[in-house]
């Protein structure tokens, strides 16, 4: 592991496409006609199920999460303090999927698994890892959505009402994304790109993309001769964006953009937490996912100038 919980390890051109992101608020019913004097306490995994789980409970639930926001989840584990803040919660939702190996450590009246019923796809050629990424394919999305929504009118169906339509606002905003990702990705050239862990799976079968990576796990060292595979790949393709993230050290990234013509390094988020200068701006899973898109967009060599990003 490495470069876990830093938010100035960027090339310049990776620190430059943060910056010159324009993010776009989106709003939300923040349940002002509501009784909040008895809030749920929710604590939700991490960052995007956080997303989730505030914009469908809004005003009456207390939220928290547990995998603080520039913590890589991946290879997370709660400390006893944190397993006995969770025991004094009413709920805990999670994402599922083993993507929270510390599930069952937990006691807590309510838990909701985010992507129950949800078709899976494997993370390695055995069929034995199931890839855990489904938050970052906004149908998938939708899914997690519906089931955080379901589950929470579950343990409170007084206030079914509310949960229902704070969550048709996030339901629309992800339909939103997906049918912009459809029709943006009609102008590209290319359908292979290179992120850096394999977190992409889910979003690349949605939309017809072919996900190469430079690392299976964001903890996953990578051996020289993948990275002369991923040159290679990236050569013989013709592409010359390198995806990094923004938890982890871009220097693998670099490398690779660093031996091929025109090579350049963005981001591709894996959405899985926030650096801390995203999160005193206030940024949140919407804008990632459009912030993805704008530089995908770039790396598939797709004519942005039809796109409202
Ligand atoms: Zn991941």
């Amino acid at each position: 592991m490495y470069g876990q919980n830093s938010d100035s390890n960027g090339t310049p051109e990776l620190n430059a496409s943060i910056n010159n992101i324009t993010f776009t608020k989106l709003s939300g019913n923040t349940g002002n006609d509501v009784n909040t004097s008895h809030r749920l306490k929710v604590v939700s995994s991490f960052f995007p199920i956080g997303e989730f789980v505030k914009k469908i409970g809004g005003n009456l639930i207390d939220s928290s999460l547990l995998i603080p926001v520039g913590i890589e989840p991946h290879d997370f584990e709660p400390t006893i303090k944190q397993i006995q803040n969770v025991s004094s919660a009413d709920v805990l939702i999670y994402n599922g999927l083993g993507m929270e190996s510390w599930i069952d450590k937990m006691s807590v009246p309510h838990k909701i698994d985010a992507s129950s019923g949800l078709k899976v796809l494997y993370s390695d050629k055995n069929n034995k890892t199931i890839d855990p990424h489904v938050w970052l394919d906004p149908v998938l999305a939708q899914k997690e959505v519906e089931n955080i929504r379901d589950g929470l009118i579950k343990i409170d169906p007084t206030n079914r009402d509310y949960y229902m339509n704070n969550s048709l606002h996030l339901l629309n905003n992800l339909d939103g994304i997906d049918r912009e990702v459809k029709t943006d990705l009609l102008s590209c050239k290319k359908k292979d790109f290179i992120s850096f862990h394999n977190a992409f799976s889910y979003f690349a079968k949605r939309y017809g993309l072919n996900q190469h990576s430079i690392s299976n796990t964001p903890e996953d060292e990578t051996t020289p001769q993948h990275l002369a595979e991923i040159i290679n790949t990236a050569k013989s393709l013709h592409l010359n964006i390198i995806y990094a993230e923004e938890l982890i050290d871009p220097r693998y990234a670099s490398v690779i953009a660093d031996e091929i013509p025109n090579g350049k390094v963005l981001v591709l988020s894996p959405i899985e937490g926030l650096t801390k200068s995203e999160q005193a701006s206030g940024i949140g899973y919407l804008d990632k996912m459009q912030q993805n898109v704008k530089n995908l967009l770039q790396g598939l060599q797709c004519n942005q100038s039809s796109s409202r990003l």
